[in-house]
């Protein structure tokens, strides 16, 4: 096999600008060229967030972001209603916890999104319900949930409304405004086609009124209201990540100049042509609410899930995720986050096919080459992704 194929829901394939930009030579932070370079990147992921807020660079991943968002408003105490359907969501549940909320736990069956109704009846339980956490995409089931219809709901009770966006914002929509949102996070290495190692997140009017009380519990490192007093003197509070955000200022400026609807777009046509391969490779789309940024498809009982996927990737150079815990050897999921060409996307079909040949759940070759050729053609524009 030729090239090596990466379509995990993170680490995602780097754009070839974005591996030249980080191999630029290192200046310091505190100078007025990485100044402008900060500020031009807080400003474009404020169109990214869809807020009027300020919006925030954390230098640590995703879970560190779902940590700021959650000691920056929890206070001691507090009743928290975690959504939980699957391993992030199990996360958050058990940070919360650790930092002495009264966590309640809204189970879902994994695959399933959550019923805005079972939340409706969680409030009229615990009226005193001060924190929600949900997943826009629970990752490990890729699945989504109705962020919006929470949101709505969630705006007319005392209660923040925090979201783990982190395979969501910038792969499709969630405008965190206009969908009553109180705290946002997203990550580099997923929908923010970068490596690993920054988040990013913001909050409303409504979650800085409870930060501004002073009566969240502390955090010396994820102090946000530090970070602001520092970024409006055009620094980050501790050593900046030069590197990864002169790479992130690149990307929201190249997602802008292509249109962010056009980039939604483009994401949104690699989960379709997924799902419609999946039903070419007659294997099923596992989750009920199925995400644009990340596939999951169930496999035939008989088949061992992981030793596929290992043979995937040692045979084929096509990196896909398993699944976790009960979906272990259940599932593969494919990723649709990062720099993927439709060439990529035709070979990983072609790989899977082989793979799945070799696992005796036999395809014809020739019907999966034309297939994919088709919807190609048809799903997409352009040959080169973002
Ligand atoms: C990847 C991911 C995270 C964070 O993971 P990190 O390894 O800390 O970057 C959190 N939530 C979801 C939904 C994710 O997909």
């Amino acid at each position: 096999m030729s090239n090596s194929i990466l379509l995990t829901p993170g680490p995602v394939q780097l754009h070839p600008k974005v591996q030249e930009i980080l191999s630029v030579p290192m200046i310091h932070h505190r100078t007025p060229q990485f100044t402008s370079i900060l500020k031009s990147a807080l400003d474009q992921l404020k169109l990214l967030f869809k807020t009027s807020q300020p919006c925030f660079m954390l230098t640590g991943t995703g879970t560190a972001g779902m940590e700021s968002l959650l000691v920056n408003t929890l206070k001691k105490g507090d009743k928290v209603l975690a959504i939980v359907s699957g391993k992030f969501g199990e996360r958050w549940a058990k940070m919360a916890a650790v930092y002495g909320a009264e966590v309640i736990e809204l189970k879902v069956d994994w695959g399933q999104p959550v019923l805005v109704e079972d939340v409706k009846k969680a409030f009229s339980q615990h009226p005193d319900i001060q924190i929600v956490l949900c997943q826009a995409c629970e990752t490990s089931t890729a699945t989504t949930h109705p962020i919006q219809q929470l949101g709505q709901l969630i705006q007319s009770t005392r209660a923040l409304f925090l979201v783990d966006g982190i395979t969501a914002l910038g792969a499709y929509p969630l405008p965190m405004d206009d969908w009553h949102i109180d705290g946002l996070v997203g990550g580099s290495q997923k929908a923010f086609m970068l490596p690993t190692g920054m988040s990013y997140v913001s909050f409303s009017k409504k979650a800085w009124d409870k930060i501004n009380s002073n009566e969240a519990i502390a955090s010396f490192y994820l102090d946000i209201k530090k970070e602001h007093a520092a970024n409006q003197k055009g620094e980050t509070y501790f050593s900046s990540q030069v590197q990864l955000i002169r790479a992130l200022d690149l990307v929201l400026q190249m997602i802008l100049e292509k249109g962010i609807n056009t980039h939604y777009a483009e994401i949104h046509a690699r989960s379709e042509y997924t799902r419609k391969m999946a039903d070419v490779l007659n294997l099923k789309v596992y989750s009920a609410a199925p995400s644009d940024s990340v596939t999951a498809l169930l496999l035939p009982e008989n088949l061992d899930g992981s030793k596929l996927r290992d043979h995937i990737e040692n045979k084929y150079d096509l990196i896909l995720m398993g699944g976790q815990d009960h979906l272990k050897g259940k599932i593969l999921r494919i990723g649709h986050m990062g720099y993927i060409t439709t060439d990529d996307l035709h070979q990983s079909s072609l790989r899977l096919a082989q793979a799945l040949n070799d696992f005796k759940h036999s395809v014809n070759i020739e019907t999966v080459k034309e297939n994919s050729r088709q919807l190609i053609q048809k799903l997409f524009k352009t040959e080169r992704g973002l």
